[in-house]
């Protein structure tokens, strides 16, 4: 184009103003819809005295020639007399993109200018029409999976779409998990649980429809948003739903899920697509361990645990490196003579003078392998601690040590222990390694073997918590445990009562335990009438706030020297 051409695309006619909005609506492709495009291409059409503009898309010559291509006409106004301009491009993939501009019979003819004019737009639009092909072509790589599934980039890209139009204000965001889905491939196969999975995803998108969307996350998981008023008629479809595999036989098979659910407040604070996965994720995750519920709702409560998730992780190493955690002891006693014969190593996070529980950390650690470190650094400690007491001479007592039910996956870890132990060169019998019931198939073998391998050398093993989990007698049975730790949830607070349900419960439990060997402990212990109640029903050891909090390590030491408690908290 030479000076004096561009010189005449001055902005005085309206001509350049309405060509930039033409440029624009079809670059921009998120601030402008199809509308604003056609509607760009009418005026300025008009502005050309034509009366229909017609576009064609090929995928190749050979579609071209056998007719298979996309055939657009946006602009169609009167009679197509006269091809005013034809113009046609062929993209290096070997696809043709052609534009008609027609005008009726009799109609004044273009001047040069104009012509000029349209040749421009003609060509802007071809570039467009070659790009856009290929963005589809793009889209479908880059969005979907495998199985044709919206990804979760799709679903990235939605929430981005949807903060910078009309923001989620009435929106619910939710991440969903199929409930026992391998289950139903075991059942009716691998392929017709295809057919289910799509079949249930299909109902669910059109029951969305263009309100919201819904994608494929990974395996069963999905993520959707939608307005609020869509979410008791969408809890009711993931509740349970029957679809059909076979069309012929009507063979079907209820399908759940188990869900995380945000409906999105007014102050949320959006920065990026992961504030709001951040959310439906960890619900999603709790909905899926709840037992008792499917459907888990986030709160803002929820983003205040992020945040202090974060910081603990953040902060875990320094603390590592400055002995920021330390073990307190929480006495073992023998409820007939007062006698201390072991304590439970706690671990309390000391930070700027405040101590940080258990509670507070610890279920964040057991997200990584940083629960890992903290138990070894806890066993390290204590084994520290109980080789001081020796070689000063003390009453030393055994010691329990407490080991994430995440550690099993560590192949390493009986050697880990065993390493730890004998660094300090502390005789087996002087450690006790606590561990809660399990519940997978998985966690059951690595629990047999490492109960079993401890054993075998000679360290202690405790079942902790008993009773709250899903206790499985066969855990009991099969496994070579030393001690039953009864938990507090199961000892009645009162006597009175013999046919009370918590009684007989009790009472069963512990003669349980006795009947099969174990030394039998009952955890928080807070009252005298309790330690009574242990004695009735012959359960040897009490832990609780009755005899001592865990104690920092001078206090121990002093109970330690004392070896039992005075006459009157026997
Ligand atoms: P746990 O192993 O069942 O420990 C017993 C918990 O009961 C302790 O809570 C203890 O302070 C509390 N307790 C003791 N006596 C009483 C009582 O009379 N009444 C009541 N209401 N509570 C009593 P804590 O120290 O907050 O620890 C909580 C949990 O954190 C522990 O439960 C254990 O599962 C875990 N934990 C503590 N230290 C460690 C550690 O070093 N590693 C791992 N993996 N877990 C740990
Ligand atoms: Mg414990
Ligand atoms: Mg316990």
């Amino acid at each position: 184009m030479t000076g004096t051409d561009n010189d005449k695309l001055n902005y005085k006619d309206g001509f350049s103003e309405l060509f930039v909005k033409f440029i624009d609506a079809m670059v921009d492709y998120e601030h402008f819809s199809r509308d604003a495009l056609v509607d760009a291409l009418n005026r300025l059409a008009r502005s050309f005295r034509l009366t229909k503009v017609v576009t064609e898309f090929y995928k190749s010559m050979i579609a071209e020639k056998d007719g298979e291509g996309e055939i657009l006409c946006d602009f169609d106004e009167g009679p197509a007399d006269i091809v005013v301009l034809k113009k046609e491009l062929i993209l290096k993939t070997g696809a043709i993109v052609r534009v008609i501009a027609y005008a009726a019979e009799g109609t004044e003819p273009l001047s040069r200018e104009e012509e000029q004019r349209l040749d421009i737009c003609i060509r802007a639009m071809m570039g467009y029409i070659g790009r856009n092909r290929l963005q589809t072509a793009v889209e479908i790589l880059a969005f979907h999976d495998n199985n044709g599934y919206p990804n979760f980039a799709y679903y990235f890209r939605h929430l981005g779409k949807m903060s910078k139009t009309g923001g989620f204000l009435g929106f619910t965001a939710a991440m969903y998990n199929l409930k026992n889905f391998s289950g139903i491939n075991r059942d009716i196969g691998f392929e017709s649980g295809n057919v289910v999975m799509k079949a249930h995803y299909e109902t669910l998108r059109d029951m969305i429809g263009e309100r919201g969307t819904v994608c494929r996350v990974v395996g069963d998981n999905f993520a959707a948003i939608f307005p609020n008023e869509l979410l008791e008629q969408i809890t009711t479809f993931l509740e349970g739903t029957p679809v059909i595999y076979d069309q012929e036989t009507k063979g079907s098979v209820s399908v759940s899920a188990c869900a995380g659910i945000f409906v999105i407040p007014e102050d949320f604070v959006y920065e990026r697509p992961g504030d709001i996965v951040d959310m439906i994720m960890p619900t999603c995750q709790a909905a899926k361990v709840s037992g008792e519920t499917d459907f888990v709702y986030a709160s803002m409560k929820n983003l205040e645990d992020k945040e202090n998730a974060a910081r603990v992780r953040r902060d875990f190493e320094k603390a590592l490196k400055n002995s920021e955690f330390q073990a307190y002891y929480q006495p073992k006693v023998n409820v007939e003579t007062g006698r201390i014969t072991g304590a439970e190593a706690l671990c309390r996070w000391i930070r700027d003078g405040k101590m940080i529980t258990p509670m507070e950390f610890i279920p964040i650690l057991e997200r990584s392998t940083d629960i890992f470190r903290l138990d070894f650094y806890m066993l390290d400690l204590v084994c520290k601690n109980i080789r001081k007491w020796l070689d000063e001479g003390r009453n030393a007592v055994r010691i329990s040590i407490n080991i994430s039910r995440k550690h099993l996956t560590d192949p390493k870890l009986l050697d880990n222990i065993v390493d730890i132990v004998n660094r300090y060169d502390i005789p087996y019998e002087y450690i006790e390694i606590e561990l809660t019931e399990t519940t997978t198939e998985g966690d059951y073998n690595k629990l047999k073997k490492l109960v079993e391998g401890l054993k075998k050398i000679g360290i202690y093993t405790s079942i902790d918590d008993f009773g709250i989990g899903y206790s499985s007698l066969n855990l009991i049975r099969e496994l070579p445990w030393n001690v039953m730790k009864i938990d507090r949830s199961l000892l009645p607070t009162s006597s009175t009562n013999e046919k009370n349900l918590s009684t007989i419960l009790y009472k069963h439990i512990t003669a349980m335990a006795c009947d099969m060997g174990l030394e039998c402990l009952t955890e928080g212990v807070e009252t005298e009438e309790q330690v009574q109640i242990l004695r009735d029903n012959s359960c040897e050891y009490a832990q609780g706030y009755y005899y001592d909090w865990p104690l920092p390590l001078d206090e121990f030491e002093k109970r330690l020297e004392a070896g039992e408690y005075p006459v009157h908290l026997r």
